[in-house]
C-alpha cells in the first residue's frame, strides 16, 4: 500500500510549497522542533516509515509561513504516509472554494470506516480549530499533533505513558484543522489571499484597513456567532432555537471582521460543514481550539445535572493538563460551536484558548511551539477520560439506527420528538441498530 503512494508523495512534496509570494522559502531544516520521547521498536515499520518518521511536515519554528493550502497539502500527504491509520476526508468547502477536510485517525482506518456499525465500533472524539482567522496557531499544533501521534504509533515509543496502538484500537479521533481557511489566509497574508475577485472586492466595501486582526469568514460573518442556540425549557417536549436571542454586548448588525452572526443559523458554508459533521457520529467530546487567553471555557447555562458533572470533570481535567484557566462559561452569547455541539448530545464541549492573553495575533513564531507544548497532550487525556465514563443509559435511535447517547432521561426524549426517533435504555456499548 505504501508502494503504491508513492508517486503521490513526490507529487506533493513538489507541491509542498506554501503558496503565498511572500513567504514561499520552504524550511531547510529537518531538525523536529519537539521530539517525543523515542524508544524505538521495528516493528510494523518499513524504510518508507522511517524515512517519513525522520522528517515531519510541520515545523513549528516556520509556522507564519504556512497557508491554508500548505496544511491541506500537509494533511493529504500525512494520510498517504500513513494510510493504515490516517484518512483525508473533505467534509465542506469555504466560500473562496477552499477545502475543509477532517483527519480521521484509528487503526485499519479505511476498513473501519466501511464498518456499517463504525460510529459505535469504537468510541469517537471531535477536535477542532481555525474558526477565527486570526487565531493562526491552532491548524498548526492540530496538524502537528496528529503528526506526533502517528510518529508514536509506529514507534511505539509511548508518549507521556500513552500507548498510541492500543488508544487507536479502541477509539476513533476526528481532526478538523481549520474550519475558516479564507479567514485564516486573510489574517495572515491579506486580501491577495482571495482567489476570487467577487469575495475580493466585496471585502474591500466592508472593511478598508489592515486585515491582520480579522476573525471571520470572507462574507463578514463570525462563525462562532452563527451556530444554532438550542435550548430545552420547562415544560417544552423539543429543544427550540433561541438564536441570537441573547446576543451578548459583543455584536455586530452587519458584515465584520468579527461579531457578525449572519443572516440566519447556519448560514455559512463552513458553519454547514461543521454541523453536519457533529451531527454524523457519536462524538463522546469535543475539543475547540481558538486564541487567546490560556483559558478554558465549559459550557454550563441551563443543561441537566448529569451533563454538568461530566462536563466539569472533562474541564477540570484540561485545566490539569494545560495549566489553563479554568472559566464558565455564562451563556450570555448566542451561536457558538461548543453550545450547538452541548444541545445536540450533551457531551463535554470546551473552547481551549492557547496563547496568553497579550499575545498579538496573529502570532508569530515562537508562540506555535508554545500552544503546542501546552495542548498536544489534551485529545488523548480526554479519550482516556471518555473510555473510562462510558456510554450512557439513554440511547437515540432514528430510522432504527443508533445515533447517540445521553445522560439525562427528559432530555433524550426532547431530542428523539424533535428528530422523530425513539429512546432505548440499555447499558455497555449500544447495539447499531435495533433489532
Ligand atoms: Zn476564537
Amino acid at each position: 500500500m505504501l508502494q503504491k503512494t508513492i508517486p503521490y508523495i513526490i507529487l506533493m512534496a513538489m507541491a509542498l510549497t506554501p503558496v503565498i509570494s511572500d513567504s514561499t522559502s520552504e524550511p531547510n531544516s529537518t531538525k523536529p522542533d519537539v521530539t517525543p520521547i523515542v524508544d524505538i521498536i521495528k516493528e510494523n515499520r518499513t524504510p518508507a516509515v522511517d524515512a517519513f518518521l525522520e522528517n515531519p511536515l510541520i515545523k513549528l519554528q516556520y509556522g507564519t509561513q504556512y497557508s491554508s493550502q500548505y496544511y491541506s497539502n500537509v494533511a493529504r500527504e500525512l494520510a498517504s504516509r500513513y494510510p493504515e491509520i490516517l484518512s483525508y476526508k473533505t467534509i465542506g468547502s469555504s466560500h473562496d472554494g477552499k477545502d475543509i477536510y477532517s483527519l480521521v485517525m484509528t487503526s485499519n482506518v479505511e476498513e473501519s470506516m466501511d464498518r456499517d456499525d463504525f460510529n459505535t465500533f469504537r468510541m469517537h472524539y471531535l477536535i477542532e480549530a481555525g474558526i477565527h482567522g486570526r487565531e493562526t496557531v491552532n491548524p498548526a499544533v492540530i496538524i502537528k499533533q496528529i503528526e506526533d501521534y502517528a510518529a508514536d504509533y509506529y514507534r511505539d515509543s509511548h508518549i507521556a505513558d500513552f500507548k498510541l496502538k492500543d488508544i487507536l484500537s479502541e477509539s476513533v479521533f476526528h481532526f478538523i484543522p481549520l474550519v475558516n481557511p479564507d479567514g485564516h489566509d486573510l489574517a495572515k497574508f491579506g486580501p491577495d489571499s482571495i482567489k476570487s475577485n467577487r469575495y475580493k472586492n466585496a471585502l474591500s466595501e466592508i472593511y478598508d484597513e489592515d486585515y491582520s486582526q480579522w476573525k471571520a469568514n470572507i462574507s463578514g460573518v463570525d462563525l462562532n456567532k452563527n451556530f444554532p442556540d438550542y435550548y430545552l425549557e420547562d415544560g417544552m417536549d423539543e429543544p427550540t432555537d433561541k438564536w441570537q436571542k441573547y446576543p451578548g454586548d459583543l455584536y455586530s448588525n452587519r458584515p465584520d471582521g468579527e461579531y457578525y452572526p449572519g443572516e440566519y443559523p447556519g448560514s455559512e458554508p463552513e458553519t454547514q460543514a461543521l454541523m453536519e459533521y457533529m451531527k454524523s457520529f457519536d462524538f463522546r467530546s469535543y475539543l475547540s481550539y481558538h486564541s487567546r487567553g490560556d483559558i478554558l471555557y465549559y459550557e454550563y447555562l441551563w443543561y441537566p445535572d448529569s451533563y454538568l458533572e461530566n462536563s466539569l470533570e472533562a474541564a477540570k481535567k484540561a485545566e490539569e493538563v494545560t495549566g489553563y484557566r479554568l472559566v464558565p462559561d455564562t451563556g450570555v452569547g448566542s451561536g457558538y460551536s461548543t453550545s450547538y455541539h452541548v444541545a445536540l448530545s450533551l457531551k463535554p464541549s470546551l473552547t481551549v484558548e492557547t496563547l496568553s492573553y497579550y499575545t498579538e495575533l496573529p502570532s508569530g513564531n515562537s508562540t506555535y511551539l508554545e500552544a503546542y507544548e501546552e495542548t498536544w497532550l489534551l485529545p488523548l487525556h480526554i479519550q482516556k477520560l471518555g473510555k473510562e465514563t462510558g456510554y450512557f443509559p439513554y440511547r437515540l435511535y432514528v430510522d432504527g439506527r443508533y445515533v447517540r447517547d445521553f445522560p439525562d432521561e427528559t432530555y433524550a426524549k426532547a431530542m428523539a420528538n424533535s428528530l422523530d426517533g425513539e429512546i432505548i435504555e440499555g447499558s455497555g456499548i449500544p447495539g447499531h441498530i435495533i433489532d
